[in-house]
């Protein structure tokens, strides 16, 4: 579900870290010692821990509730580590909407924890239309390079549904 054979390393990195918990929350930096400051930049109330950035927080979870539907699932939001186990299930073949559902959350958990970042060391924060936009147009960048699609008509819908080209995709 991390390391697959369409992943993005930079994406994939940032997950494998959030799955294991070891990204720098400000939970993580209290237990720390450090005296710092708990809420979270996105929602401005709630405790920032991995369990709140993904996807609890008001924020994130309406991000991954409209990223999700593009890849043609219309369910709530549970947190990342079920959000793996619920992939690892429905997900195992390679058709576009597993690819898809792979790297959509790959890509929001990292564009989350850069919008996070961008808030707390830049002080410059985008809305969360603004972080869908640019998740689902990296996501779409990299499905131009996707080979070996089958032209079945769910595969075709969620292409046309993307704004590709059929004929870009589907070579066999
Ligand atoms: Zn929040």
């Amino acid at each position: 579900m991390v390391w697959h054979r369409w992943h993005i390393p930079r994406w994939s990195f940032i997950q494998w870290l959030a799955l294991l918990g070891r990204l720098a929350t400000k939970d993580r930096l209290r237990a720390w010692g450090l005296d710092n400051d708990t809420s979270c930049v996105l929602c401005q109330g709630g405790f920032e821990s991995h369990s709140h950035l993904f996807f609890e927080c008001s924020f994130t979870s309406i991000i991954w509730e409209v990223v999700k539907a593009k890849c043609g699932f219309v369910l709530p939001s549970r947190d990342l580590m079920d959000e793996i186990h619920w992939g690892l299930t429905h997900c195992k073949d390679c058709s576009i909407q597993s690819r898809l559902f792979k790297l959509c959350l790959a890509a929001s958990v990292y564009y989350i924890w850069k919008e996070r970042n961008g808030r707390i060391f830049q002080q410059i924060g985008y809305e969360s239309t603004s972080v869908v936009r640019l998740i689902l147009e990296e996501v779409k960048a990299s499905m131009t390079s996707w080979r070996h699609v089958s032209r079945s008509a769910t595969n075709i819908c969620l292409i046309l549904k993307w704004g590709l080209n059929v004929d870009l995709l589907c070579t066999v």
